[in-house]
């Protein structure tokens, strides 16, 4: 159980966490989950497909923090300490729209599970549940939610999530998986200043530490693929902030 305390951010479970998967692009996904046991065998689980994960073992912290990052799934348990999951999955969809939410109960009455689906979860699992069906779940819901992403453009530069292909000016980019996802970081708010905080806590998944120049390298990766020999460059170094990926005139910068 020592693994286990609330809100702990880990790195994914190694580099090599997404390539034993068809999918190279890492996904987040929050566990809400009271029961220490349960969360931590989920979270096991899940980071042996290759997913990053975040615990938090209150409805309160769960919400908090599902407000706060970007996730591209909630798995959300209905019994929960402070706020219950269907609270949480209320006003997770009041404040925005998108993240899958799979709602997890002990209760298994018809008229529980409407509540649930009404809260604007998107799947119910009832306790107890055998683990290869939550993760096709979950590998469904993160399918639909990919699937039903549009693909990303910003001028002559363009990201297809359901192929999981860049293209500049028509000509196909080949990146790694990291490089990919902190393109989709970019390119999914493009036109915004980003701090390397903010990237590298979406895209690495850890506690950021100041003093690592890790996103500064992976950018220096990017442009090389992607602005180098371009006349007009995409990413832009926004000076005492981060980053931010914009079409600009060709004259700026
Ligand atoms: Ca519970």
């Amino acid at each position: 159980m020592s693994d286990i305390s609330s809100g702990e951010r880990r790195p994914p479970a190694g580099n090599s966490a997404a390539s034993g998967n068809m999918e190279a692009e890492l996904m987040r996904i929050l566990i809400v989950e009271d029961e220490q046991k349960v969360a931590s065998f989920l979270r096991r689980a899940l980071e042996e497909e290759g997913q990053a994960v975040d615990v938090e073992h209150d409805g309160e912290a769960g919400l908090q923090r599902a407000l706060t990052y970007d996730y591209d799934l909630v798995v959300l348990d209905w019994l929960l300490p402070l706020r219950s999951g269907l609270d949480v999955c209320i006003a997770i969809r009041e404040a925005r729209t998108g993240t899958p939410i799979l709602m997890l109960t002990a209760r298994d009455a018809v008229k529980d599970r409407i509540a649930g689906l009404d809260a604007g979860a998107d799947d119910y699992l009832v306790k107890p549940f055998a683990l290869g069906e939550l993760l096709a779940r979950v590998r469904a819901l993160l399918r639909r939610g990919k699937t039903g992403a549009p693909k990303l453009v910003v001028g002559d530069l363009t990201l297809d999530p359901a192929r999981h292909r860049v293209t500049r000016a028509g000509q196909e980019i080949t990146l790694t998986a990291k490089e990919y996802a902190l393109l989709d970081y970019l390119m999914r708010h493009a036109g915004q200043s980003l701090s390397r905080t903010m990237i590298a806590e979406h895209v690495w998944d850890f506690d950021f530490d100041g003093g690592t120049n890790v996103v500064d390298v992976y950018i220096n990766y990017l442009r090389n693929k992607i602005d180098r020999g371009q006349e007009r460059k995409l990413i832009h170094t926004m000076r005492g902030v981060g980053y931010c990926l914009e079409s600009r005139n060709a004259l700026s910068e």
